[in-house]
C-alpha cells in the first residue's frame, strides 16, 4: 500500500515539475536565493529536464516510500564520511551540483533549508541506498532488525 501511495505522490510531483519545467531556471532562483539559475536560463533548462529525468527513475517514488515513510523502521547502522564524489546525487545528473574539480563535487542549495524536503538530507538510510549509488564511503555496520528478520525468514 505504501508503494502505491508513493508512486502516486511520485507521479504527481513529476507530473509538476515537467508543467513548470519553462519557469524552473526562474523559480530555482527565487526559491534558494541564487541569481545565476536565471542568468544561465538555457543552460539551466536542459539541466533541469536532465535533473526531471533521473528524478523519474526512482528518486522521488524513494523519498515517499522510504525518507517520509522510514519513521516505522529502525534504520541500519552506517558509517563514514562523504568524499564528494556526486554519485549519489542522481549520478551527477542533479541540476544543484557544482564540479570542484579534482573528481570532487558540491551542492549548489546546500544551505537551503528545503533539502530536507529531499532524498539528499537522509542519504544515505539503509544498505539499498549506498549499493544503489556506489557509494564509495559509507558502510553498514549493523542492519535494523527488519533486515534481519527478513533475510532470516
Ligand atoms: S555517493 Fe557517498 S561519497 Fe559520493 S557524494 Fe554521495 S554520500 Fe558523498
Amino acid at each position: 500500500m505504501q508503494k502505491l501511495i508513493a508512486k502516486f505522490f511520485a507521479f504527481v510531483v513529476i507530473g509538476l515539475a515537467y508543467l513548470f519545467l519553462p519557469l524552473m531556471p526562474l523559480l530555482a532562483s527565487i526559491v534558494f536565493f541564487r541569481a545565476k539559475y536565471f542568468l544561465q536560463y538555457p543552460t539551466v533548462l536542459k539541466k533541469m529536464a536532465i535533473h526531471i529525468r533521473a528524478l523519474r527513475e526512482g528518486p522521488v517514488v524513494h523519498y515517499f516510500e522510504e525518507v517520509v515513510g522510514r519513521i516505522h523502521h529502525v534504520p541500519d547502522e552506517i558509517e563514514g564520511s562523504c568524499v564528494q564524489c556526486g554519485n549519489c546525487c542522481m549520478e551527477k545528473r542533479c541540476v544543484f551540483l557544482e564540479d570542484m574539480g579534482d573528481t570532487r563535487f558540491q551542492c549548489g542549495i546546500y544551505h537551503s533549508p528545503l533539502r530536507r524536503f529531499s532524498n539528499c538530507g537522509s542519504f544515505p538510510i539503509n544498505a539499498h541506498d549506498i549499493e544503489r549509488y556506489a557509494c564509495p564511503s559509507y558502510s553498514v555496520v549493523k542492519f535494523s532488525p527488519r533486515v534481519v528478520a527478513t533475510a532470516v525468514v
